[in-house]
């Protein structure tokens, strides 16, 4: 019951056998749940959506009966967005995984949201073309999803973040209505750009249930280098000095000591014993360059400091790379009971300040936080763990009061809450910091041209309206 009404039985009057998981069900307490340490929220009802029109009644049934709906692509966000604050529904997209179509011609896919991201990669560089959105959960994240939250990666440093390859989208609304915004092709200013205002906005204006994406043609050839140094301040360094000098690799990551050490054991890839921290550089084009531009920047991190540097350009070795480097999140996770993962993004100039921040709240709070992250971009992936007992609210509360003093320095620094995670419930409380309740309220208004009764995935993004001295 949601409300005082029954929606599991009215869902599952319209919607086909199966789709609806009830009270009851064990697997309903998976929709409860993201990779967040927010939760567990329980979901009244959730419901699997396999078109467009079961998505569409679903909006239609729960604004006819006043219940809050929740979508839901993969479950791998890290802030909270998808989880059931207000109970009610959960509506998930996770069974629309139909690629309808790679144009080679067109250089565009037209994909449903339950995709999941690396999948379609295989897909179209099978084809000889690229997607290049890459967040590190590409294995299990969904297409909707990373629409839905401007996810990035390692690539947008050079190829930009999921907002440059949305060209169109289907969306429904709460009340059922479904509606085409964007176009197919690469140019087109025609409107306003809802399609832009729709990524991003982390299910709190409508359910995507079609996305239609820009392609590129897959790059010949890529190669990696991984630069040793003493420690993180010297890889950002490092790193500024190159972008300093016009170097546009496709990738700049840096992490630290803290974060290499925990998939050591855990990896194919064994980092070297004297890293104190590691950069990994991309480059790709045409193999007869490659070689030259990595031997470039090996003597380019060499002369800024770096202790040993390394070329992989074989694929398995690349792979086993990466690997090691999408291992560091979850080896946190697996490593202690509590693990809040930040990602705070800093103007370039202020990432060794920001490093020198972090240090300090690490000291002054006493507990550990690991920093990897995206670098060339200035977007880094604070995390803070704990061995405390994570039952002992006082635990918690430590925790938070190191990511609030993240937050605040990279605010303070000119920099912005979440570069790539979104805001969802867990950084809802900060986004004051940043934005001014003008910008705020706007943002509110927005929300409730798409859905006035706020039903649809409430709780989420923008804060309520602080009362003022005279309300
Ligand atoms: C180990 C790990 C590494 C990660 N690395 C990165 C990274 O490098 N870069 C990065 O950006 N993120 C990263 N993430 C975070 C996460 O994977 C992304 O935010 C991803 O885009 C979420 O996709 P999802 O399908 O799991 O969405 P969910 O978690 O299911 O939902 C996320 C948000 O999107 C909304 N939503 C989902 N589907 C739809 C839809 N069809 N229509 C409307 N709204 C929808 C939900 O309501 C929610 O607000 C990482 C997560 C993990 C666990």
């Amino acid at each position: 019951m949601a409300g005082g009404v029954d929606i599991g039985a009215i869902l599952a009057r319209e919607l086909p056998a199966g789709a609806v998981i009830l009270p009851g069900d064990e697997r309903l307490a998976d929709y409860g749940r993201d990779e967040s340490p927010a939760g567990p929220f329980p979901a009244d009802v959730a419901v699997k959506c396999g078109t467009t029109e079961e998505v569409a009644a679903v909006l239609r049934l729960c604004a006819e009966h006043r219940v809050p709906c929740t979508p839901r692509g993969a479950g791998s966000g890290l802030t909270g967005g998808c989880l059931p604050v207000r109970g009610g529904v959960v509506l998930s997209v996770e069974t629309m995984q139909r690629v309808k179509e790679i144009s080679p011609d067109d250089l565009v896919a037209v994909v449903e949201p339950g995709v999941i991201t690396g999948e379609l990669q295989t897909a179209v560089e099978a084809q000889g073309l690229f997607y290049p959105p890459d967040p590190a959960s590409l294995e299990y994240c969904s297409i909707g999803g990373n629409a839905a939250n401007n996810a990035g990666g390692p690539r947008a440093f050079r190829y930009g973040v999921t907002r440059e390859y949305v060209l169109g989208l289907e969306v429904a609304l709460m009340g059922g209505e479904v509606l085409r915004v964007g176009r197919r092709t690469t140019k087109g200013v025609t409107g306003y750009d809802l399609t832009a205002g729709f990524v991003g906005s982390e299910g709190t204006f409508g359910v995507i249930t079609e996305l239609t994406l820009r392609l590129l043609p897959k790059p010949p050839a890529v190669a990696t280098l991984l630069a040793i140094f003493k420690d993180v301040a010297g890889a950002a360094r490092a790193i500024t000095a190159l972008i300093g000098r016009g170097v546009r690799p496709r990738v700049i990551e840096i992490a630290d000591r803290t974060s290499i050490d925990h998939v050591r054991g855990r990896s194919r890839y064994t980092f070297p014993a004297n890293a104190g921290a590691i950069a990994l550089i991309e480059v790709d084009g045409d193999a007869d360059t490659l070689d030259g531009q990595i031997e470039r920047l090996g003597e380019d991190c060499e002369a800024a400091g770096a202790l040993d540097v390394f070329a992989a350009n074989d694929p398995a070795e690349r792979r086993a790379l990466w690997e090691a480097r999408r291992l560091i999140s979850p080896s946190l996770k697996e490593a202690h009971p509590i693990k809040i993962g930040e990602d705070v993004c800093v103007p370039r100039s202020a990432i060794i300040e920001m490093l020198g921040r972090v240090d300090r709240i690490a000291a002054d709070v006493g507990l550990p936080i690991a920093v990897f992250g995206h670098a060339g971009d200035g977007n880094l992936h604070v995390n803070v763990v704990s061995d405390e007992d994570p039952a002992d609210p006082a635990s918690w509360a430590k925790v938070d009061r190191a990511c609030a003093r993240v937050f605040a320095d990279a605010v303070d620094l000119r920099g912005t809450l979440s570069g790539e995670h979104g805001i969802g419930l867990i950084k809802r409380p900060y986004m004051h910091l940043e934005q001014s309740e003008r910008v705020l309220e706007w943002q509110r208004r927005w929300k409730a041209m798409w859905d006035p009764l706020d039903l649809l995935n409430p709780g989420k993004l923008i804060p309520e309206r602080r009362p003022t001295c005279s309300e």
